[in-house]
């Protein structure tokens, strides 16, 4: 339970982030109050990959080992709660949460991600991080050779067509629709035997989350054990935006090579500032913006 003082660092967002910049400030012997929701957005991934050390360890399980350790620092506090706003400046915030909470902090980090916009075909949210998947390093692997299909067009559907045939040559696009490809893309796909089909989705059908055939409305079907789709998405966490961070035309907040925002005060990491989108780059990107707080903090007595 926070202690309700006035903290150097108050972290927005517990994850892999927020909870690599709470281990660099603990170690630099910073008051810190991590906040965090409980809701990363790869919760529902059985397995995590592509991490150097926890390869395939559960996404919770990660997160606990990494709070674990961060709690090992006596000026670290954790607090599950939602925060709805901030109010005041650079040295003398107050952070407000959903539980009515107001609490004081000299420099903010937001570590908050994203949020995907999952699209309404039924069964995609259920398969979604267990065989709808959106990276090829993360559970590419674990679908070797196997009959994938890529649910994108234009320009996204041939990019990653070339790659993740890499991964399978039982490749499919499914374009939800009318094509989008150039005609030397579609015969560059035709060349490694990708096919490309039109027909809208109507339905995955799956069991507990593993897919085993997409269905089309015209009444056919394909078999399938795994489909890659990148959906959009929106900042998890409004407030950023509501206190004039600058959102990138991309959708990222606009941080510079410090994690810093463009409001003084408030740095960002992790997958709301990055579209390379990985527990590896989140770490990392945490872990800078804690020692650059510190620094900040150092710099301003
Ligand atoms: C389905 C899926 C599978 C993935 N698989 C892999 C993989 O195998 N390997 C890999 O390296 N990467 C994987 N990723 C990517 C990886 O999960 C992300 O890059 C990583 O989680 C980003 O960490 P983060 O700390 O920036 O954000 P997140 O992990 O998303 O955490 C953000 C945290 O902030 C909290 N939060 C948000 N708003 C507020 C608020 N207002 N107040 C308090 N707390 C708030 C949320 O509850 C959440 O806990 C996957 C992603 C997805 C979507």
């Amino acid at each position: 339970m926070e202690k309700n003082q006035n903290y150097d660092v108050v972290i927005i967002g517990g994850s892999y982030a927020g909870l690599s910049a709470a281990l660099a400030l603990g170690r630099a012997i910073r008051n810190v109050l991590v906040i965090d929701s409980g809701n990363p957005c790869n919760r529902q991934t059985p397995h995590s990959h592509n991490f150097l050390t926890q390869d395939g360890n559960t996404p919770a399980g990660i997160a606990a080992l990494g709070k674990f350790e961060v709690m090992q620092y006596p000026t670290v506090e954790f607090l599950t709660d939602l925060v709805t706003g901030v109010k005041g400046e650079n040295n003398n915030f107050q952070v407000i949460t959903n539980s009515g909470k107001a609490i004081k902090a000299r420099k903010l980090l937001f570590s908050t991600g994203v949020k995907d916009l999952l699209p309404e075909i039924p069964g995609f949210a259920d398969c979604w991080g267990i065989s709808v998947i959106h990276c090829p390093y993360c559970h590419g692997y674990e679908f070797k050779d196997q009959a994938t299909g890529i649910l994108a067009n234009g320009d996204t559907a041939y990019e990653m067509a070339s790659m993740i045939n890499n991964w399978t040559k039982k490749l499919t696009v499914f374009t939800n629709g009318k094509a989008e490809l150039t005609e030397v893309q579609l015969q560059q796909l035709s060349t490694l035997k990708i096919d490309v089909i039109e027909k809208p989705l109507q339905d995955i059908e799956h069991k507990g989350g593993a897919m085993e055939r997409v269905l089309f409305t015209d009444g056919s079907s394909h078999m399938l054990n795994a489909l890659y789709a990148r959906p959009p998405f929106v900042q998890h966490c409004p407030v950023p935006k509501e206190i004039g961070c600058e959102i990138n035309k991309m959708g990222y907040i606009q941080v510079d090579d410090l994690q810093k925002t463009t409001v003084a005060g408030v740095f960002a990491a992790g997958d709301n500032t990055s579209k390379f989108r990985a527990v590896s780059a989140a770490v990392a990107a945490g872990g800078k913006a804690g020692a650059f707080i510190n620094h900040e903090l150092i710099a301003h007595g």
